[in-house]
């Protein structure tokens, strides 16, 4: 039986990347240099239809990098000499903490319970922060940022930079780059790809701190540093031997979202959300974990089992649908339900009433 992914990542593939697979099979994507023509073809294509989708202005770059952790670890690097700030209230917004104390940078944090939301209003930064680090949608908790949240606290820090992980939430998350430095995502969860590849959106505001930190004779990372992106950019190129085949179904997917439409795109999985949230609200036994709707997330969803994850995802499985488990210590308590792109709300409707 085929299954139906609902997990939040991996996840389910998006519907036409199967005929995009065989289409590099046939021009032998896998085979090609990473320094000829047809990868510099490839990666126009990619970032062109990634700007085109997500509204990337022409001053913000795009980099590949190998995963999302990776591209935590870089932005650290290239853009903090002192310290940097996190807004804390999960596993992944922790991570990106973590990390840059594994850095040696100075790291400070607000930090709220799992699945709240912040009181910004309330919310002060420390001069020695050169960097505000946000995970719009906290996977592991099913909370999210109000992105407008983040552009209003931008207006009272204008010189930090800011920095959005939006990786289970692009391409929902309609974001302002105005109002932003650097954004990032990995291709396995909204994009509905094989893992495997972290895209990395970043200002050339971003771009000059990381070339003083250079001229500084500070360490922005070896073969991996913003200038030699930048470097190779130039030339369609990426500094390493880079995923090629994942970098071109990125292209071909990030072109098949963008002449479907993306407003079309984000109202399926508003919908889609509704009707997961209205189920769960009315649910006899089970319910959201993020209690105020505001801070919910509209592209993972935590449900509070009271215990009964184990036979949920057991029962579902029998039918073919794969749903996740709760994160770290919520592992037996809560499940996790994806609504990516890739879903569709017939699957959706038909996988919840067995719940
Ligand atoms: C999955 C995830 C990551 C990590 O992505 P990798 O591709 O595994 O590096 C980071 N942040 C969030 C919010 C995630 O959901």
């Amino acid at each position: 039986m085929r299954k139906i992914f609902f997990t939040p990542g991996p996840s389910e593939l998006y519907p036409t990347l199967a005929k995009h697979q065989k289409a590099a099979e046939i021009l032998q994507v896998g085979s090609v240099s990473h320094r000829g023509e047809l990868f510099k073809k490839i990666f126009q294509e990619t970032t062109e239809n990634l700007r085109l989708l997500l509204g990337i202005p022409r001053d913000f770059h795009i980099f590949f990098t190998g995963s999302s952790l990776e591209s935590m670890e870089r932005i650290i690097q290239n853009c903090t000499i002192s310290g940097s700030f996190h807004f804390i209230n999960g596993h992944f917004s922790d991570e990106f903490y973590q990390i840059a104390k594994k850095l040696k940078k100075h790291a400070e944090k607000i930090e709220v319970p799992n699945g709240s939301g912040f009181d910004f209003s309330s919310v002060k930064i420390p001069n020695d922060s050169e960097i505000v680090c946000f995970t719009h949608n906290e996977t592991s908790t099913g909370v999210s940022i109000p992105i407008s949240e983040i552009y209003k606290l931008r207006i009272r820090y204008p010189k930090k930079i800011f920095v959005v992980d939006v990786v289970s939430s692009a391409p929902y998350v309609d974001m302002d780059f105005s109002k932003i430095d650097i954004a990032f995502f990995s291709v396995q969860k909204g994009f509905g790809l094989p893992a495997g590849l972290g895209v990395m959106i970043v200002s050339n505001r971003a771009i000059l701190k990381s070339t003083l930190l250079a001229k500084g004779n500070y360490n922005v990372g070896s073969y991996h540093s913003f200038l030699s992106f930048l470097e190779k950019e130039k030339k369609y190129q990426t500094p390493e031997t880079p995923n090629v085949l994942n970098i071109y179904l990125l292209g071909k997917v990030a072109g098949d979202m963008h002449k479907k439409g993306i407003a079309k795109i984000r109202d399926e999985t508003d919908e889609k959300a509704n009707i997961i949230y209205s189920f769960f609200q009315k649910h006899e036994k089970y319910r959201p974990f993020v209690k105020d709707s505001v801070y919910r997330s509209r592209t993972t969803v935590a449900i509070v089992t009271g215990g009964e994850t184990k036979s949920i995802i057991k029962k579902l499985k029998k039918s073919g649908y794969i749903i996740g488990a709760g994160y770290g210590k919520y592992k037996d308590i809560h499940i996790r339900i994806a609504n990516f792109p890739a879903h569709n709300k017939k699957d959706l409707v038909k996988m919840m009433v067995l719940i």
